[in-house]
């Protein structure tokens, strides 16, 4: 089954005119796992693919994913889950949805063929069964680009005066954050486009604190489709050990341009927004950067870096500048301000971004 949705249209961008990416959206079916949850899923990247994302799910809050590897058209293993940390690609491990994004790094780009990736699912009763999908760009990348912006207020209305989709156009706190984020995205030729505020219209009284990764793929399940990046305002959000966070993307990557996946958005933590919108603003940026297939430079507890060249690879960042970069895992305020060029290119060849 194949569902083509043709945007391709002409799309002004100063003097030049650039082909918005048409999409492709294919069913692959259902794949059954082995009884060590093994099972290979092969998906094909179309001709002029700018980028190529292949997700399977759901299965289940309880279960996690991952690949055991990853090969490319000309069959070579560009990712070994024995060897996570090498080559260009990356993979995580998640619950309810795997996601795997090529590229994530100009290391490893999107070419046309047949890419296949070894599903290894842990679930309590394998064999198991999943079905996946996979979703393809083809045109031409633009150096400057935007994200339109879906903001959805989860009962955050008594925080500040206007965090309700009727008042946030005009409310300052609101718009603090939204220049906050556009400000932040300068170094990746990013801005923020159209931007469209919605009430949470489900159990606003539950959703409001989310307490578990099943209520975060809860609340991520209910965004529609849709080209625009979903971020949920929620007043607290706590996924294990009491800790409040103060955002999460549902994936790195997220599952982009396809609504109803415990993948397809950003919650944000806004308890605190009126004493700093920046650190709202920062969150936002960071966990976008997740959603876009950015990864942290390097991981506080040194266990593994990002698939890119121009990131630094960090022992202290007090001093090698690391903490300078959003991606980075602690980001602070005034201080993690940039992104690198590489991190910028892995964002023009995003499913969710459009040139402009
Ligand atoms: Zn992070």
């Amino acid at each position: 089954m194949l569902k083509l949705t043709p945007l391709l249209l002409l799309a002004a961008c100063g003097d030049t005119y650039v082909l918005v990416p048409a999409y492709e959206v294919v069913d692959l079916g259902k794949f059954t796992t082995d009884t060590n949850g093994l099972v290979a899923v092969p998906w094909e990247a179309p001709e002029g693919a700018v980028f190529t994302e292949v997700f399977c799910g759901p299965y289940g809050y309880e279960t996690t994913a991952t690949a055991a590897n990853v090969t490319s058209p000309d069959g070579t293993t560009v990712f070994d889950s024995a060897a996570p940390f090498q080559g260009g690609l990356r993979v995580g491990v998640f619950d309810d949805m795997l996601p795997v994004l090529v590229p994530v790094s100009p290391n490893l780009q999107a070419v046309a063929g047949e890419w296949s990736m070894t599903l290894s699912l842990a679930a309590a009763d394998l064999p198991a069964t999943v079905s996946c999908s996979a979703i393809s760009g083809i045109g031409q990348t633009a150096a400057e680009n935007r994200v339109d912006v879906h903001i959805v207020f989860v009962g955050v209305d008594g925080i500040a005066p206007g965090m309700t989709a009727l008042a946030a156009e005009s409310d300052d706190t609101v718009q603090a954050v939204m220049s906050g984020l556009d400000e932040l995205w300068v170094d990746l030729g990013l801005s923020v486009g159209e931007v469209r505020y919605s009430d949470f219209s489900g159990d606003v009284a539950s959703a409001t604190s989310v307490d578990d990764p099943t209520e975060l793929g809860n609340l991520l399940r209910t965004i529609d489709d849709g080209e625009e990046l979903t971020f949920f305002f929620v007043r607290d959000l706590v996924l294990a050990d009491d800790v409040s966070l103060l955002g999460r993307s549902g994936g790195t990557p997220g599952v982009a341009g396809q609504g109803g996946t415990s993948k397809s958005g950003v919650v944000i933590n806004v308890a605190n927004v009126v004493d700093s919108p920046e650190q709202v603003s920062l969150t936002m940026a960071h966990e976008a950067g997740h959603f876009f297939g950015l990864f942290h430079p390097t991981e506080l507890d040194l266990s593994g870096n990002d698939p890119l060249d121009d990131t630094p690879e960090c022992i202290d960042p007090e001093d090698d500048g690391c903490a300078e970069n959003v991606m980075w895992p602690n980001p602070q305020v005034g201080t993690a301000t940039t992104f690198s060029r590489e991190q910028g290119w892995v964002v023009a060849q995003s499913p969710i971004v459009r040139p402009g």
